[in-house]
C-alpha cells in the first residue's frame, strides 16, 4: 500500500493543490493528513472540500480543535488567535461539524497518524527531541507513526538490534526494514517552518518499507494574496516566503 501524507495544511489552497497534484504522480492508494487543515490561511473552507474529496483519514490538530471552541486560544500567539477568530467565521455549520468529529488519533493497517504525540494526543505537544518522542514510541501499537504540528520535518526512531535507544535523523529517505518503530514528522503542507518555503509532505510505501519527505513549490504570490485580501495578519502571508 502507498500512502501519501499530508503535514499541517493550515488553509493553503495553492499549496495543497500542488501536493496533491505531486501525490497524484506517485500513484497513492490512500491520503493520511496530520491535521491542522485549518487556521493561519485563508482558504480553509477549500481545503476541508478537497480532503473530503480524496476521502483523507484526517486527525485533529490544536487549530482545528481551536476552529471549533474545543480549546482556550489564550495561550496562541496574537496572530494565530486572530487567524482562528476568523477561521471560526469563515466556516459553514458543515465545516464545523466534520473538524468537530475528526479523532485525535486514527491506527490503520500499516501505521499511526497523530497530531503532535502518539501517547496523549489531546496534550497538543511538541515532539522535537528524542526525550520528547519516548513516551509516544512506547506506546506506539504498529511501527510507524506519522505526527505534525512542529512544522518541521524529522525521525525520532528505535532500531531492532537496538530497540532501547532513539536517534535523530533529518534525512529525507528512510529505510524502516530495520526500524523497531519510527515517528516521523512530515513537515508542513501549508507553512513549512524549517526556512524552506516549499510545501513538504511525504510518501510512504508499506510493502518497500520506505518513506520519503518530499517538497513542492507552489504560487506563494497567490496564496499571500488571499492572506491580505481576507484581512488576515499580513505577517501571516510574509512568512509563507520565508517558510518560518
Ligand atoms: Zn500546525
Amino acid at each position: 500500500m502507498k500512502y501519501g501524507i499530508l503535514g499541517d495544511i493550515h488553509g493553503n489552497l495553492s499549496a495543497l493543490r500542488a501536493v496533491l497534484a505531486a501525490l497524484e504522480a506517485e500513484h497513492v492508494d490512500r491520503f493520511l493528513s496530520v491535521g491542522d487543515v485549518v487556521g493561519y490561511g485563508a482558504a480553509p473552507r477549500d481545503c476541508i472540500a478537497l480532503l473530503r474529496e480524496i476521502d483523507a483519514v484526517v486527525v485533529k490538530g490544536n487549530h482545528d480543535a481551536a476552529c471549533v471552541g474545543e480549546i482556550d486560544i489564550a495561550y496562541f500567539n496574537n496572530y494565530a488567535r486572530a487567524a482562528v477568530r476568523w477561521t471560526q467565521s469563515a466556516l459553514t455549520p458543515t465545516d464545523r461539524k466534520w473538524l468537530t468529529a475528526l479523532p485525535l488519533v486514527a491506527n490503520l493497517e500499516h501505521a499511526s497518524v497523530a497530531h503532535g504525540t502518539y501517547h496523549r494526543p489531546e496534550l497538543f505537544d511538541y515532539v522535537q527531541s528524542t526525550t520528547d518522542a519516548d513516551p509516544s514510541l512506547d506506546a506506539m501499537q504498529l511501527p510507524v507513526c506519522f505526527v505534525g504540528h512542529t512544522h518541521y520535518p524529522v525521525t525520532l526512531l528505535r532500531l531492532r538490534d537496538d530497540p532501547h535507544r532513539t536517534a535523530y535523523t533529518e534525512d529525507t529517505e528512510l529505510d524502516l526494514s530495520e526500524s523497531h518503530r519510527a515517528l516521523i514528522n512530515v513537515g508542513s503542507v501549508g507553512q513549512p517552518r524549517d526556512e524552506d518555503p516549499r510545501a513538504a509532505y511525504a510518501v510512504f510505501d508499506s510493502e518497500r518499507e520506505r518513506v520519503w519527505i518530499k517538497r513542492v513549490g507552489y504560487d506563494i504570490e497567490c496564496e499571500a494574496e488571499r492572506i491580505r485580501s481576507a484581512g488576515l495578519p499580513s505577517a501571516l502571508a510574509e512568512r509563507l516566503f520565508l517558510g518560518v
